[in-house]
């Protein structure tokens, strides 16, 4: 399973690098479990990933309490995006294996100030199978929760 093999073991991630300090970074907040710096391939004007500080590879190998000190980030980052640049909307983007569109296999999520007519679009087909499939379907994951 692709999600779950680990294509920059920490000593050589890009990531951790930059959390070391040993590349150069533009930097917007840090914290004990979390760095928030510009994305190098600004996606839109005031593109901003949040990491966590820890080498973990996706979002199923973050602690419960690192999840939720990116998402505070993330809001952070947010709102300070929302100030500075006025945007018209803003998407929260998250990649888990390379089928998912991971690249930098070390846990981060994409703060994307929206503008319209920016020309970046998330596009999926979407069906409705109905709630007897759809419980079937929840049914599946609820019996795996511990
Ligand atoms: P992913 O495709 O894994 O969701 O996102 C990886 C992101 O990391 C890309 O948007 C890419 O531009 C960014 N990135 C890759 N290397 C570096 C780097 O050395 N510094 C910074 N600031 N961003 C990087
Ligand atoms: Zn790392």
């Amino acid at each position: 399973m692709p999600m779950f093999v680990d294509h920059s073991p920490a000593g050589e991630c890009i990531f951790c690098k930059l959390v070391k300090g040993e590349i150069p970074s533009a930097k917007v907040y840090e914290d004990d479990l979390t760095i928030a710096f510009m994305d190098i391939g600004q996606a839109t004007r005031g593109h901003v990933l949040v990491a966590s500080k820890r080498h973990a590879v996706n979002l199923l190998e973050l602690t419960p309490e690192e999840a939720g000190a990116v998402m505070q980030t993330a809001q952070r980052v947010a709102a300070g995006v929302n100030k500075a640049f006025d945007p018209d909307g803003i998407n929260i983007f998250q990649a888990n294996g390379a089928p998912a569109g991971q690249t930098v296999f070390h846990f981060h999520l994409h703060v994307l100030p929206r503008f319209e007519g920016d020309g970046l679009s998330v596009v999926w087909q979407r069906e409705e199978p109905g709630f007897a499939v759809l419980g079937e379907l929840a049914e599946k994951i609820k019996a795996e929760f511990a």
